[in-house]
């Protein structure tokens, strides 16, 4: 490709001269004075590659020119080349002094000219060159590669000092992409930038991970007085820029030298990660414990379709007896994970993981029809059924087929639908409400029976009891443990449940785990019990002998 050459000389003779030397090997745009110069110049400001200006000229003379074009960002980085007259010392020292990359002497000598011209292009070109992939162009930090190799270069110099490497995560940057646009989303990254520049020491620097992620290598004792600063200004709420953006700092301080920068940066930005969409929770230090954690989470998420075709989820029943009769009543059912290699594994440890990583519907769905057609196949059976309650995540909430398919399930197994309990979490109620309340509506005209589970572990509002037509309350295991270490007089069991019973909701408590629990749950009028003293969850062939047995007692 040819570059351009733009000439600025007004002696016609000269012009044509220097445009003949050039034209071979160069396009040329010719100017005969600084003002027409600066035209030229501001409209192929990005194709021209050098100029060769004259000093003298009419209009607007040579310096003049220079000093415009050095002062304009956009263009100072296009090298000029000052033409002097003869070898005076006093032009050659103006034309530098004036920001001119290099001079000649007139008269002209073509191949010197040739040479000079050909050797500033490439020497500029390589800058920028250099410059794109030490920086990133939208916010100037540097680029990733270009930081991992400062990282490297200042951990072999200085082996004794303490390093720290902060990765910082703009929470939901890519909904403030989708609302605000494109171009308000650029603005909110350079911002991000500034405010992060402007927390660096002498040694530190930073750059740019991907979209929203940036990173700082410091000092660790800087990192440390920076963190407190910045921890202060956010309680402080002093920096407007974090009124609107939630902003995360994930944490590493260099103890393990032999790993790649990269993987030091990885360490950083599981930290961050950790403490995504926590409430009020803006610093993550790294530890062993967290990379053994998301490891285990890396693995999990890895693995669960399979495990869902290979039928590794098993359904567990817990029963629930009724505290007056001390009869069978119903069982939860609640999924277990018997993984080949790593065994037994309870849902506490994966159910949340799969809410956030949006599989949850799915194995609930799996879950719901295990339970149907072990319901058919006990009826099959002339085994007597009580109702059997599946739990219903928040996520499966929003699903628009949740209530067809929960009934098509029920119809295909031939299952009345009181005998299928649905235990929805109480902090579903609490995100949204007339979304909830629709689906809850459907399935209770269909004939459902809707638990409100965990009731009192957080989100509670008595006044849900009222506006929300359901028919069974579940006391949380926590609460209930609560409210029962309290004396008698200080206690809300009683209240709460009479209150639901006044909105005709009968009561289960759950995780009951002594006799005297028990006691006192029956004398609040409790009327059912769920936990450890009364019965563990079980798998379904147990839970069968229970049913064949609780039938005899009847
Ligand atoms: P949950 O629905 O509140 O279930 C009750 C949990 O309390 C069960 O834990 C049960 O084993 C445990 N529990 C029962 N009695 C006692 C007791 O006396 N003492 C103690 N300490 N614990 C007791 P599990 O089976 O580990 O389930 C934990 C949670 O995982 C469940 O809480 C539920 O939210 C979720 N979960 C379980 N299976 C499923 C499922 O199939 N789908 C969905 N979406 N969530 C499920
Ligand atoms: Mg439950
Ligand atoms: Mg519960």
């Amino acid at each position: 490709m040819k570059r351009s050459v733009l000439v600025v000389e007004d002696n016609d003779i000269n012009r044509a001269i220097l445009s003949e030397i050039l034209s071979d090997s160069y396009i040329v745009y010719e100017a005969e004075n600084g003002a027409v110069a600066l035209d030229v110049l501001r409209r192929e400001k990005n194709r021209i590659s050098i100029i060769l200006l004259d000093v003298q000229m009419p209009v607007m003379d040579g310096y003049t020119f220079l000093d415009i074009v050095k002062a304009d960002k956009e263009l100072s980085p296009v090298p000029v080349i000052v033409m002097t007259q003869g070898n005076s010392e006093a032009d050659e020292l103006a034309a530098l002094e004036h920001g001119a990359t290099d001079f000649l002497s007139k008269p002209y000598r073509p191949k010197i000219i040739m040479h000079r011209v050909a050797g500033l292009i490439k020497l500029r070109e390589t800058a920028t060159m250099i410059n794109q992939i030490q920086n990133d162009r939208m916010t100037g930090l540097y680029t990733k590669e270009y930081f991992y190799e400062l990282v490297c270069e200042q951990l072999l110099r200085n082996p004794e000092k303490n390093y720290t490497i902060v990765c910082s995560n703009i929470e939901n940057f890519k909904i403030y992409n989708d609302i605000f646009g494109v171009a308000k989303g650029d603005e909110l990254l350079k911002k991000v930038a500034d405010v992060t520049r402007s927390f660096i020491g002498n040694d530190g620097f930073c750059g740019r991970l991907s979209a929203d992620r940036f990173l700082v290598f410091q000092n660790s004792e800087k990192e440390e007085i920076d963190r407190e600063k910045l921890s202060a200004s956010i309680e402080s709420n002093s920096i407007d820029l974090l009124k609107s953006v939630p902003m995360r700092w994930g944490i590493y301080q260099i103890t393990d030298r032999n790993l790649t920068v990269e993987q030091m940066c990885d360490r950083a930005m599981m930290a961050v990660d950790s403490i995504k969409g926590k409430y009020n929770k803006y610093f993550a230090v790294y530890d062993d414990s967290l990379r053994n954690k998301t490891l285990r989470e890396q693995a999990i998420t890895g693995a669960m379709e399979s495990a869902l075709k290979e039928e590794q989820f098993v359904v567990y029943y817990q029963p629930k007896y009724s505290l007056r009769t001390n009869r069978l009543a119903g069982a939860e059912a609640l999924v277990r994970w018997i993984h080949p290699e790593w065994g037994f594994m309870s849902p506490g440890e994966f159910i949340p993981l799969f809410e956030q990583n949006g599989f949850i519907p799915k194995l609930d769905q799996y879950v719901r029809e295990k339970v149907c057609e072990q319901m058919h196949r006990w009826k099959q059976n002339n085994i007597p059924l009580v109702p059997v309650s599946v739990n219903i995540s928040r996520a499966d909430m929003f699903h628009e087929d949740l209530v067809e398919s929960i009934t098509n399930l029920a119809s295909h197994y031939d299952i009345d639908p009181r005998l299928l309990h649905l235990e929805i979490t109480e902090s579903a109620y609490a995100d949204n409400l007339t979304q909830i309340d629709t689906t809850v509506k459907k399935l209770r005209e269909l004939g459902f029976v809707i638990e409100m589970d965990d009731f009192g572990s957080g989100y509670s509002s008595l006044n849900m009891l009222s506006t929300t037509p359901m028919d069974i309350l579940k006391l949380d295991m926590k609460f209930t443990q609560n409210e029962i270490a309290k004396p008698e007089k200080h206690s809300f069991l009683k209240n709460i449940i009479g209150m639901a019973h006044q909105v005709d909701m009968s009561v289960v408590a759950e995780g009951v785990e002594t006799k005297e629990q028990s006691e006192r749950l029956l004398s609040a009028g409790c009327d059912y019990a769920q936990g450890y003293y009364l019965a563990k969850p079980m798998p379904a062939a147990d839970f069968e002998q229970l049913l064949k047995t609780a039938d005899e007692d009847r």
